[in-house]
């Protein structure tokens, strides 16, 4: 299948000073196929979101490329590529609040970026609108009132709103229901599939819920401290996961099914993620790896397919041998 979104060896450092550097992303490539969702998981400072970020030109790559239907995007994208890119590839943020001009409307919100590309007259933009808040489940009437006036949920419905409107191939989801009450995030969530499919969306979906991400996504990817751990297709990754992090995020997510969760003992994660500051040779995940190996802590486990694993899969652990064609 041909990728539409294509990162190879995509890594983002940023110095902070005294020769330290904070290793946000390394070496991570991910291959997006059009009308996929893959599910980017890991804890906070995983490196999820400045990747997803990385991605759509919001954070300069240290190194690395990202291809878009066949086309190399800018290493530091100037404030013409992102009009020339923004019909194309969208992000819907975290925090549907902060992201929101508090001044605007919610028209005006969601219709900034038509307006800005130029492309319709006022009563064009005002039924597009109109047609955007329907689609996201909310009312003519919320075009009038400004974001402080809505409730959580709300905001986040306008948020999708305002990146979909433009009809962008490729959206970048980075955690959109991580704010949002229990109740709502599955509203989200359940919206967003249904988007997908009548759009033919392809989407990077970040989110911590792998219930969530096991629910909406094709493929889940799984990053700790900067670097891509697993990935595989979705239900694979999360019914047998093979990294022991994998292991551990899955062992600790609560099910949605109040009926599997009673049956089943969720335990925490142990440990913390460490910093990400000069993080040198060796698997990162060591410190708090329970089958950790003395050639763990030296040699650094490459991302590729496992023996006795299904193709599709690949894994980044020193406990798999790896596949014959690797
Ligand atoms: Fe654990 Fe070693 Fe595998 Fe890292 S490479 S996850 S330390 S067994």
């Amino acid at each position: 299948m041909t990728a539409l979104v294509d990162a190879r060896h995509v890594t983002k450092h940023f110095r902070i000073g005294r020769g330290q550097t904070v290793h946000a992303v390394d070496d991570v490539s991910l291959a997006i196929a059009e009308r996929e969702i893959v599910g980017l998981v890991g804890e906070s400072g995983s490196g999820k979101s400045t990747f997803g970020k990385t991605l759509v030109g919001l954070h300069e790559k240290t190194s690395g490329e990202v291809y878009f239907e066949g086309e190399r995007l800018p290493q530091r994208y100037r404030p013409a590529d992102f009009q020339r890119y923004s019909r194309r590839m969208q992000m819907i943020f975290q925090d549907p609040y902060s992201s929101l001009n508090p001044r605007m409307t919610v028209g005006e919100i969601i219709g900034e970026g038509v307006r800005l590309q130029g492309g319709s007259n006022s009563a064009a933009i005002r039924s597009e609108v109109d047609d955007w808040l329907e689609r996201v489940g909310l009312e003519r009437v919320h075009a009038a009132r400004y974001p402080h006036e809505l409730s959580g949920g709300q905001r986040q419905r306008v948020g999708i709103a305002r990146a979909l409107i433009l009809k962008p191939k490729f959206v970048v989801c980075d955690e959109p229901i991580s704010a949002l009450d229990v109740s709502v995030q599955a509203q989200i969530v359940r919206l967003l599939g249904e988007i997908k499919s009548s759009m033919g969306l392809t989407m990077l979906f970040i989110a911590h819920d792998l219930s969530m991400v096991r629910y909406l996504s094709d493929r889940m990817a799984v990053m700790y401290l900067g670097s891509m751990v697993e990935i595989g297709p979705s239900e694979a990754v999360y019914s047998q996961p093979l990294h022991p992090y994998t292991q551990m995020l899955v062992a600790s997510n609560p099910e949605p099914d109040p009926e599997s969760e009673r049956q089943r003992a969720t335990v925490p994660i142990a440990g913390e993620i460490p910093s990400p500051i000069n993080v040198g040779q060796g698997c990162r995940f060591a410190g708090r790896c329970p089958h950790v190996m003395d050639m763990c802590r030296s040699v650094t486990p490459e991302l590729r397919g496992a023996a006795g694993v299904e193709p599709d899969r690949r894994v980044a652990c020193h406990l798999y041998e790896p596949a014959t064609s690797d």
